[in-house]
């Protein structure tokens, strides 16, 4: 027998709605706002889910209810996808990915033996969509799951936050071996991995990651931490988790810019790593982009691909005192160009695609890169709808003034990530001419103020 889900929705645009819906999960739809009133509240009372349409559009609705369904376990991948890589750091820990995984949270934190008590740490975005189904399965599987929300965006990786969530805890009484589950994205994994590195110096951490950014990138690799007003991530820790639970589903909710970002990094292990995802990637870009049919299986198999690349690098070199600065391919003229466009103007990943433009340029100029393979980086980049263009207000010379200060502080030289060819990066001083020349002409050009003064 087929299942039946009874959703509620109210709000604008329920046939729509309903009508997307009965087509992606191939399930008949019986309109129940043809039912009269009575009998039409007793099926609310009943509904495995209520979600309210208001001011969504008809296509984010659905895509929601999707994930909700796929999450809370309702409809399973057939076969299950599960994939899991052992991270090799101090007592090591495992990174598991599971299409519709945040329903079986539970199942896998039991294994970790902890106190049934856990603290997870979210913000509203994420709360409204997934809340009730982790704390539903943290509940079924024994736990006491209690809930801190913070409100969404970078500002909440602040001081005024962390202090709220150490009283949080503290009126709570949490003990020592007591864990902090953080949910959500990579703002979240930061400030609630910072809160679980520094609270009774250090408590257990699970990192369940719901932004692609954060399952590809930040989840892994053990960096915590909170901005400060000077600037970003000033004040962290290295602290690792006892386990991330990566579920691809969440991605289905996520706004379309974020989730365009989260390629940005996908893109920059391909380069610096495996010339075999580049090309899966080439094969794929379309079909990645465009989420409304989403491949949950080509989604894990990449997303674990990724996680395998940065825990290999992690492993070799945990505190970046070397390989791990390949990690920062593109990284340098995207700090450089968030600090200048003041942080928020562009998200990460956008700047870091404009980095890996500007570095692919500067390498292929020094004679080191062909231009067949900046081509083919700027190319993939843009398939996966990211940009390879700028045309804010930034300078080239806010954008080699702010690489000097980098360096300045560093106290050392600029070492750039230079592509040799996809998939072999080296890390290197490059001469100051063609840094300029190349920088100067990728800003310039496109800058409204020079534009202006042609
Ligand atoms: P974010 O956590 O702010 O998430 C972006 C937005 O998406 C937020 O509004 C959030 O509420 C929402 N969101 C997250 N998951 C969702 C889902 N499944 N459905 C709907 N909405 C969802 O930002 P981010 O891009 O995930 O991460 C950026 C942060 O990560 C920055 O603070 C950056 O410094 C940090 N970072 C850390 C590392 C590291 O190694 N620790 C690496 C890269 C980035």
């Amino acid at each position: 027998m087929q299942n039946v889900f009874l959703i509620g929705l109210s709000g604008s645009g329920k046939s729509t709605v309903g009508g997307i819906l009965a087509e992606r999960l191939g399930k008949p739809l019986i309109d129940i706002d043809a039912l009269i009133e009575k009998a039409r509240s007793d099926w609310y009372a009943e509904a495995h889910f209520t979600y309210s349409t208001q001011g969504k559009s008809p296509e984010r609705v659905a895509q929601e209810i999707i994930a909700m369904l796929i999450s809370s376990g309702e409809i399973m991948a057939d076969p299950p996808i599960l994939l899991v890589r052992r991270v090799h750091i101090g007592e090591g820990y495992n990174v598991v990915v599971d299409w519709g995984g945040l329903g079986r949270l539970g199942q896998n934190l039991q294994m970790l033996n902890l106190p049934p008590r856990v603290f997870v740490i979210t913000d509203n975005n994420v709360r409204d969509l997934y809340a009730s189904t982790v704390m539903g399965t943290l509940t079924y599987f024994g736990f006491d799951p209690q809930l801190y929300t913070v409100p969404g965006g970078e500002a909440s990786k602040s001081q005024n936050q962390l202090n709220a969530i150490y009283d949080w805890l503290i009126e709570h009484h949490a003990e020592r071996n007591e864990a902090i589950i953080a949910l959500g994205g990579g703002m979240i994994g930061d400030l609630a991995g910072y809160v679980a590195a520094t609270y009774l110096r250090g408590v257990p951490l699970v990192q369940v990651p719901t932004s692609l950014l954060a399952q590809v990138d930040a989840a892994i690799g053990g960096k915590t931490g909170i901005n400060h007003a000077r600037g970003k991530n000033l004040i962290g820790a290295f602290y690792h988790p006892r386990l991330v639970l990566v579920d691809p589903a969440a991605l289905l909710t996520l706004p379309a810019r974020e989730r365009t970002e989260g390629w940005a990094e996908v893109v920059k292990y391909a380069i610096i790593l495996d010339t075999k995802l580049f090309a899966q990637l080439e094969a794929q870009a379309e079909t990645l982009r465009d989420f409304s049919h989403p491949p949950a299986e080509l989604l894990c198999q990449i997303i674990a691909r990724c996680i395998a690349l940065k825990a290999s690098i992690i492993e070799e070199d945990e505190r970046e005192q070397a390989r791990r600065a390949i990690l920062n391919y593109g990284h340098t003229v995207a700090h450089a160009l968030e600090n200048a466009a003041g942080y928020g103007a562009l998200l990460h990943g956008e700047a870091v695609s404009l980095g890996m433009v500007v570095a692919a340029t500067i390498a292929q100029q020094a004679g080191m890169f062909t231009k067949a393979g900046v081509t083919r980086q700027n190319k993939l980049l843009k398939a996966l709808g990211l940009p390879i263009d700028y045309s804010g207000p930034v300078q080239a010379q806010d954008i080699l003034a702010a690489i000097q200060l980098d360096k300045k502080v560093a106290n050392k030289q600029v070492r750039w990530v230079m592509p040799q060819r996809i998939g072999q990066v080296i890390v290197t001083p490059m001469p100051g001419d063609v840094v300029q020349n190349v920088i100067s002409s990728f800003f310039a050009e496109r800058s409204p103020n020079k534009e202006g003064n042609k």
